[in-house]
């Protein structure tokens, strides 16, 4: 998505694109896929909305009419044996006593006031000092295990919760403030009918942009010209040239094309850690589901899924099949042995927990099981220092950008921004032509 967003803004100023897609599809982490006889997301399924890339891009593409809000937001946490109804938070920082004492999710935090870190720490060093091992435990790290399939204790504060950290130093008064003013404007999440998935194609679709499927990029030299870039496997390479060359592939493949031109930029994404997840889609028809858009779980509590959604609940096109469509997701960054099962075991031990959570369920008319290896970027303590030598040392090498889910923002809107963004440093540049 991030490649794309750069291509469609580079193609907009009249400059010509060929994206080269490794894989034998565009999208990447957008996928749509069919379980029992629906089409439905099978990796990314909402755009924050708060942010206005997204819905700049589906706009612009023309996918306005498709643009869908969530029916109902109301999550739970499934901890201490029951399905709790999440109480407001920021990020989860208690933002009402009240409701955290009568979700029974966690232990009213006794706070300690402390100044700010003088340094980047990990989420749960700064939560757990202030607000103790309950609420990092059984609130933050069920929801930023949703976003980002990491650790509290490795992810970076600066990083991955800066919302956090800005609210001072007295967390829960600031929370309660904060979340009246969040409250206060529209939808938080959109989605489009027929899933986001669609929106890759949408954007390839804008003129100017070529796409190459099965093209995976071996290398990237700089050349008097301009650029040369070898595509395709070894034994029968192909050369393309061209005027400038913006990578948004993850970082592992960025760093191993990155290695002679930007060596400085290669090695601080080499130690980007990425965390593998499976998404597990069950189709079932007859099922009495509780309400609500589904539920997070507290590693803590040591179950198999680490959340569920009801998208049929969740998402009014979905649940105007009649069906109930649920979504489990299972694996953290550092928990590959969860996902060695084979897929049949995998969702029979996600069905588990389900029926577990919800009470009795049929069997599933179908289910899908979509792994994720290298799912998701882990933000550890020090991420935006080795960013912001990554961007050094791609901004000393003209026509060269960098984008993409690595750098600064793992959600839709952030990778789109950030796609867009490296087009305009190329643009600013008068390294191309348009
Ligand atoms: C299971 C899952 C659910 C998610 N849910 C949400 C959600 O609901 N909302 C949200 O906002 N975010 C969500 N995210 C996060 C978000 O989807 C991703 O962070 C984002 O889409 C990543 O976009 P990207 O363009 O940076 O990278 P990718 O999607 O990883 O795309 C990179 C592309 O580069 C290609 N590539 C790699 N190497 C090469 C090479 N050498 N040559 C050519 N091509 C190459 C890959 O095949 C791939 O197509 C989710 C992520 C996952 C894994």
């Amino acid at each position: 998505m991030a490649g794309l967003a750069a291509a469609h803004e580079l193609a907009t100023a009249g400059v010509e694109i060929v994206v080269l897609e490794g894989s034998d599809r565009l999208g990447g982490k957008l996928r749509l896929g069919e379980v029992g006889g629906l089409t439905l997301d099978l990796g990314a399924e909402s755009i924050l909305a708060r942010r206005p890339e997204g819905l700049d891009l589906i706009h612009a593409v023309g996918l306005d009419d498709m643009v869908v809000h969530p029916e109902t937001v109301t999550a739970s946490i499934w901890t201490h044996g029951a399905l709790r109804a999440m109480p407001p938070t920021v990020m989860g920082i208690p933002a009402d006593p009240a409701a955290l004492a009568a979700s029974g999710i966690a232990e009213m935090p006794d706070p300690r006031i402390l100044p700010a870190p003088g340094r980047d720490i990990s989420v749960a060093e700064f939560v757990t000092e202030r607000l103790g091992r309950d609420v990092l435990d059984r609130l933050v790290e069920p929801l930023l295990g949703g976003v980002y399939a990491g650790h509290t204790d490795q992810l970076s504060l600066r990083a991955t919760t800066p919302q956090i950290a800005a609210l001072g130093e007295d967390l829960l008064t600031a929370a309660a403030e904060n979340r009246a003013a969040a409250t206060a404007t529209g939808p938080v999440f959109a989605g489009l009918v027929g899933g986001v998935g669609q929106l890759p194609a949408a954007v390839a679709a804008t003129p100017g942009i070529q796409v190459r499927l099965d093209a995976t990029v071996r290398a990237v030299r700089r050349t008097s010209e301009g650029w040369r870039v070898s595509v395709g496997p070894t034994t029968d390479v192909q050369i393309v040239d061209v005027d400038a060359v913006v990578i948004a592939a993850p970082a592992p493949a960025s760093a191993r094309l990155l290695a002679e031109e930007a060596p400085d930029a290669a090695f601080a994404l080499a130690a980007i850690d990425y965390a593998s997840m499976a998404i597990v889609t069950f189709v079932l028809d007859d099922a009495v589901v509780p309400e609500g858009s589904g539920f997070l779980v507290p590693p803590v509590d040591g179950t198999f899924i680490k959340a569920a959604t009801v998208s049929s609940s969740k998402w009014g096109w979905i649940g105007e099949s009649g069906r109930t469509v649920i979504r489990t997701s299972v694996g953290r960054a550092g928990e590959t042995t969860l996902l060695q099962h084979d897929d049949a075991d995998l969702a029979a031990r996600a069905l588990a927990d389900l029926r577990a959570a919800f009470g009795s369920l049929p069997d599933p008319t179908d289910l899908v099981v979509q792994r994720w290896g290298g799912g998701l970027p882990q933000y550890d303590v020090g991420h935006l220092d080795r960013i912001e030598t990554v961007e050094r040392s791609v901004a000393g090498v003209p026509g060269l950008e960098v984008c993409g889910a690595a750098y600064r923002g793992v959600g839709i809107p952030a990778v789109i921004a950030s796609g867009r963004a490296a087009a305009r440093r190329l643009l600013d540049a008068g390294t191309i032509d348009s």
